[in-house]
């Protein structure tokens, strides 16, 4: 299955299974990249759950997720910085090339303040990622997130932060939920490119009506996001790695978990 070669799942997507379970499924269907969320790995060895991972054939793609370094308290600005450490050492364990950063917000403070905040707690783990070996990305969230989730609302701002800071170690993943409504998105990609920071590119899609900003994204195809289109653009953009599917959804984790990840083949062969 040479076309399913750049697929990765994301274990929040199938999240109903352990990552045992999700690591045997995805090997099963072919699927080839695995992107962990650190949920799974509570209670596990990290280390050994990575050597689980790569004998049945897949890749470890991220670890999801480090960030919210942004707080109006100072005590909790250092309790993000010791929990991001914690998230690089456990990429390293795992084998993991690139942990994901979601950025963070607090309502306390105007967004210019989060985001000088969100700098310095990046530049302050970046030479532990550096030593270790693993890659940092920034994911810009949707704006409607923007309170307390992520001041980074836009790929210009990630292009931004990631040109200013300026490190081989560090980029941004795209992700098309967040990003696909946005005019400039075709010209960032490219800049991004061109930069070489283009790390990660999430899929899902947008469904019409969104019933719960959180927990209703959509499986590809059915909602109203131009997949093709976007992917095309990342592949103009000298992109080559994984399509990753992200996808948070009370409706979809109710369904069978084995329907649901033949659904998400045929819909990543189909409509993305
Ligand atoms: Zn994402």
């Amino acid at each position: 299955m040479d076309n399913l070669n750049q697929l990765c799942i994301h274990t929040i997507t199938t999240k109903p299974w352990a990552i045992e379970t999700a690591v045997q499924k995805y090997a099963e269907a072919g699927v080839k990249g695995i992107s962990v969320w650190r949920d799974t790995l509570e209670n596990r060895n990290i280390q050994r759950t990575g050597e689980f991972i790569r004998s049945h054939g897949l890749e470890v793609v991220s670890l999801v997720r480090g960030g919210f370094f942004a707080h109006t308290s100072a005590l909790k600005r250092d309790a993000s910085l010791s929990d991001n450490l914690k998230a690089i050492d456990e990429a390293a364990a795992l084998g993991a090339p690139m942990v994901v950063l979601v950025c963070g917000a607090d309502p306390g403070q105007t967004l210019e303040a989060s985001r000088e905040q969100i700098r310095t707690g990046i530049e302050a783990i970046l030479p532990h990622a550096e030593a270790c070996k693993v890659k940092l990305a920034i994911e810009p969230l949707h704006p409607m997130y923007a309170a307390d989730r992520s001041a980074i609302t836009t790929l210009a701002q990630a292009n931004d932060l990631a040109e200013a800071i300026r490190s081989p170690w560090l980029g941004v993943a795209a992700d098309v939920y967040h990003l696909w409504w946005d005019p400039g998105l075709e010209q960032e990609i490219r800049r991004c490119g061109a930069n070489g920071h283009l790390f990660a590119y999430h899929i899902c899609d947008w469904n019409v009506p969104t019933i719960d900003m959180l927990n209703d994204r959509g499986l590809m195809g059915e909602g109203c996001i131009r997949l093709k289109q976007i992917r095309q653009w990342v592949k103009e953009a000298g992109f080559s790695g994984y399509h990753e599917v992200e996808i948070f959804s009370n409706r979809l984790w109710a369904q069978d978990q084995d329907i649901f990840l033949q659904n998400i083949i045929n819909a990543y062969l189909n409509h993305s």
